[in-house]
């Protein structure tokens, strides 16, 4: 408890949490720019079998890659989700606006951009026109959404990693939507990985 509270008072947050119709939610205080840093998504380090050990609080855990998750500390976890988001996940735990923000806005992200792990699925009541009706892993997004979602560069390196893996999209894709990115450390090398001298492109 002492590492947590030290975590979140060491981080200067403009958000609050407050209710929504799908419960706990988190707020926007100040304005915010399109590509501005919210937050950064913290919490202890788990595995699969321990975020299944939690139970119905199984969905606090975020996932970071294959078998790695962050269990979330608050306020990340308390933030909701949404199909037509007005945030997203870049360098795969940050929180950044996809679009500028009003004080007092709520923010949501969209979950299927966290999740690879043929596990957990829930019925969506994020109750936007695009809304796709369940939330449920990456692989399953249509190929276009997920094009766009990584042109937009808030898909994860791991979910990148097992689409390619998996065989449903291939480095072209990854090239021609630019997940890459310009800005940074998007694209973490992995020396382990023999695709990486590609990825740097
Ligand atoms: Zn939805």
């Amino acid at each position: 408890m002492t590492n947590h509270m030290s975590r979140a008072k060491a981080a200067t947050i403009d958000v609050r949490i407050g209710e929504t119709p799908v419960g706990k939610g988190v707020f926007v205080t100040r304005p915010y720019a399109a590509g501005e840093e919210i937050l950064v998504f913290t919490g202890e380090e788990i595995d699969f079998e321990t975020s299944l050990a939690k139970g119905e609080r199984e969905c606090d855990a975020f996932q970071i890659g294959p078998n790695r998750y962050l269990d979330l500390d608050i306020p990340g976890v308390f933030i909701n989700h949404s199909c037509d988001p007005n945030t997203g996940i870049r360098d795969d735990i940050r929180l950044v606006a996809l679009r500028d923000l009003r004080p007092g806005e709520e923010i949501r992200y969209d979950y299927s951009t966290t999740m690879d792990e043929d596990h957990w699925e829930m019925e969506c009541r994020c109750g936007s026109p695009k809304c796709r009706g369940v939330i449920r892993d990456f692989k399953w997004l249509p190929k276009e959404l997920k094009l766009e979602l990584m042109s937009r560069k808030i898909v994860p390196r791991f979910l990148i990693d097992a689409e390619l893996e998996g065989g449903r999209l291939t480095m072209r894709h990854v090239l021609a939507a630019d997940a890459c990115g310009r800005l940074g450390r998007s694209v973490t090398p992995r020396t382990q990985n023999p695709r990486a001298a590609e990825l740097r492109v």
